[in-house]
């Protein structure tokens, strides 16, 4: 379902918690040099561009090893039928992310907690809260419980920090947003799809690619993409695959789209830590030199050259 206020066009701006909320590409410098004149004025960088259908005139962000198709996929529940799916996506060299209810741990039906770890090693374990409630309707200390519990459960399981989360029946809103940016999540997911391959530039309301019904339809469309960087985000169930007789959708979309050197197979936290860490590149105002100062590699063509940005480099960029 979509709810309200959420954004479904790829194409929107970020309006919230991204601090070049104003640019309408990849964070060129901002703000005024000694000299400058008047903000209209202020000369700008050349635009590093994040988007499949946005042309570029100087740049565009690549996915790591310099790949322009990426998938990731994203599950929730945490039920048994995991097992079967995790087997398969491992098999095919599918990632993701397993949105985990910790209360419902070691119920029936549900994975067990001593499994967590093993199972998912190869994925990222994510919330989905500790009773899968609406968060929309908690007040500020069940919203709390209901995410800082559900991590803590799960680090104490999987041994690293847990910063995704799933909203529970999709529901979300900027209120609970903000409580989860304060809890240290850095993602929400949204149930919504919208049919593209954007990245998400609202992290807080990550409204995927299309559900796992539509998946092989869509990784017809991906394949399309030959130069630009387009990513294809995956939500459903394991459970969905065994109720509906349909393990044939992931395991036909495995033969095609898995184990290709050409796909960036990634977790949903890797997907943005590694946006986050391309937000962070700073051209300069000629375009001719490019610094990463974060502490992951960044791929990106500019000026036609496709080049491995590595931690703390300042990057001649030949014109
Ligand atoms: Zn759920």
């Amino acid at each position: 379902m979509e709810w309200p206020g959420s954004d479904s066009s790829p194409r929107d701006e970020d309006t919230w918690r991204t601090p070049f909320a104003s640019s309408p590409g990849l964070w060129p410098r901002q703000g005024h040099r000694p000299g400058c004149g008047s903000t209209a004025r202020t000369p700008r960088p050349p635009e590093i561009v994040t988007d499949c259908d946005t042309p570029d005139s100087y740049g565009r962000l690549c996915f790591p090893g310099g790949r322009v198709k990426a998938i990731t996929f994203s599950f929730d529940d945490g039920r048994v039928y995991d097992r079967q799916l995790v087997e398969m996506m491992n098999r095919h060299g599918l990632r993701g992310t397993f949105h985990l209810v910790s209360g419902q741990l070691d119920k029936e039906g549900y994975v067990k907690s001593k499994e967590v770890k093993a199972l998912y090693a190869k994925h990222e374990v994510a919330s989905h809260t500790v009773n899968h409630p609406n968060l929309t309707k908690c007040s500020d200390e069940e919203l709390r419980h209901q995410v800082v519990d559900d991590c803590q459960a799960l680090e104490a399981l999987v041994g690293y920090l847990i910063r995704g989360l799933a909203y529970p029946g999709g529901e979300g809103d900027e209120r609970v947003a903000k409580a989860l940016a304060g809890f240290g999540i850095r993602y929400a997911r949204l149930v919504g799809t919208h049919d593209w391959f954007a990245y998400p530039k609202r992290p807080y309301f990550w409204v995927t690619t299309c559900h796992i019904n539509k998946m092989n339809e869509d990784g017809k469309k991906l394949m399309r993409f030959a130069a630009t960087p387009a990513l294809m985000a995956i939500w459903g169930h394991s459970y969905e695959f065994n109720d509906n007789h349909s393990w044939n959708i992931i395991e036909e979309f495995g033969k095609n789209y898995g184990n290709r050197p050409d796909i960036w197979y990634a977790t949903n936290i890797e997907v943005m830590d590694y946006y986050d860490a391309a937000k962070r590149l700073i051209v300069s105002l000629d375009g001719n030199t490019v610094e990463n100062p974060g502490k992951m590699s960044v791929w990106a063509t500019l000026r036609g050259k496709t080049c491995e940005l590595k931690p703390g480099q300042v990057a001649a960029i030949a014109n």
